[in-house]
């Protein structure tokens, strides 16, 4: 846990619990019921005889004071669970009763404040509702007290839409993530114990590229396989990446998720870009199941060669900004199509269905070629490349029977 680098003065208060009992999810804005500077403020809660504080002051000259670390519950709100999740924040009124009015400069450091506490705190959006449902609260809430006072009580929609831009404006410039390559050359050789349990796993060092490359904390899974078998289940990774699966065709791409399935967990790396439809290479961690740190280790989709015990690989996970792939060529001959029946052998619609299946497609165990068979056809050909036909022919076949 942080405090917020645009604080100018530090006076920590005695008035506290350490450490806070919840992880920070919630804002609360106070005002200060009188012109307050950041330094005057740190006096008022300085002595233990005062029972009060905020995490942070704002002067009406739009100076930021820390009096209660961020990583401690203040003594703010009259409402202890309110207070152990909330960062609480005391605004300078530039005039009193009845409206209590906040200078321009106070109001847009309280906005960049409270984007900066959201920003490392992991808080995707300042939801406003009116009531305690929401993430950004009010004293008033919670004990018969005017604060925030009308004028800063009736910003608080507008607080939050401009919190919520910058919020929107960081995670839409990648720039604030870094690249794979930059990733690699930050861990490799270094051991990554990203959740601190189990010591070295090749799931810490996913979890590690997850934020380093896409602000994604938070996915927690019961072993490796999880994160292809129960993807859909994860929000964060549906909303960055596409599930590809492992047919003959695929290639692994710099940056791609590759996930076994194999063991009682699975294994997992992020491919280099080295490779084929053969072989790939990816940076892994705990290779072996010894704990081994960070290294590029090459595969072969056989499994031969293969270090890790965790074959078969179920498929990578892509990143969306990855580039659209170029068009391959379409079926020459159409073998089947909707509504089609199904021939015998080798190559029966039935065979294919239950290797799309393998594949992670829900599908029947019939022979059938309705409506959710031509859905999963097309899915798998804009995954792989190919113009979406939603028709099985000769290249879908031998895309699909690794
Ligand atoms: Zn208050």
């Amino acid at each position: 846990m942080s405090n917020s680098k645009l604080i100018c003065y530090t006076r920590l208060s005695p008035n506290c619990n350490k450490p806070r009992s919840h992880k920070i999810d919630t804002i609360t804005i106070h005002h200060m019921a009188g012109n307050l500077t950041v330094e005057q403020c740190g006096e008022v809660f300085a002595p233990v005889s005062r029972q009060a504080s905020s995490n942070y002051g704002i002067g009406s000259d739009g100076r930021i004071a820390l009096y209660v670390d961020e990583a401690n519950r203040s003594w703010c709100s009259s409402n202890a669970e309110n207070d152990h999740r909330a960062v609480t924040i005391e605004v300078a009124n530039d005039g009193g009763e009845p409206d209590w009015h906040v200078s321009d400069k106070a109001l847009a450091a309280l906005i960049e404040l409270c984007a900066d506490i959201c920003k490392r705190n992991n808080i995707a959006r300042l939801n406003f509702t009116g009531d305690t449902s929401g993430n950004l609260t009010m004293h008033k809430w919670f004990a018969a007290t005017g604060c925030p006072g009308p004028y800063l009580g009736g910003k608080f929609p507008y607080i939050a839409a401009e919190v919520n831009k910058r919020l929107s404006a960081a995670t839409s410039t990648p720039s604030k993530y870094m690249t794979y390559n930059e990733f690699e050359k930050k861990y490799l050789g270094k051991a990554v114990d990203f959740d601190g349990v189990a010591g070295v796993q090749c799931v810490d060092l996913f979890d590690q590229y997850l934020k380093d490359c896409f602000g994604i904390t938070g996915v927690w899974c019961n072993g490796a396989k999880d994160l292809y078998n129960k993807f859909e289940s994860y929000p964060a990774l549906v909303k960055a990446f596409d599930r590809i699966p492992n047919t003959r065709e695929l290639v692994v791409k710099k940056g791609d998720v590759v996930i076994w399935g194999g063991g009682s967990w699975g294994h997992v790396g992020i491919g280099n870009g080295e490779g084929d439809e053969d072989r790939f290479v990816t940076l892994e961690e705990n290779t072996l199941g010894r704990h081994e740190p960070t290294q590029l280790v090459k595969h072969y989709f056989n499994g031969s060669g293969g270090n890790d015990g965790c074959s078969p690989v179920l498929g990578v996970l892509r990143p969306k900004s990855a580039a659209e792939p170029a068009l391959k060529p379409l079926d020459t001959a159409i073998w089947y199509k909707r509504g089609d029946k199904d021939k015998a052998g080798e190559h029966s619609i039935f065979a294919i269905k239950q290797r799309m299946k393998a594949l992670g497609y829900k599908l029947d165990d019939t022979g059938g070629f309705g409506g959710g068979t031509e859905a999963a056809v097309k899915d798998l050909q804009r995954k792989m490349g190919y113009k979406q036909t939603g028709v099985i022919g000769e290249n879908f076949v031998r895309l699909v029977m690794r």
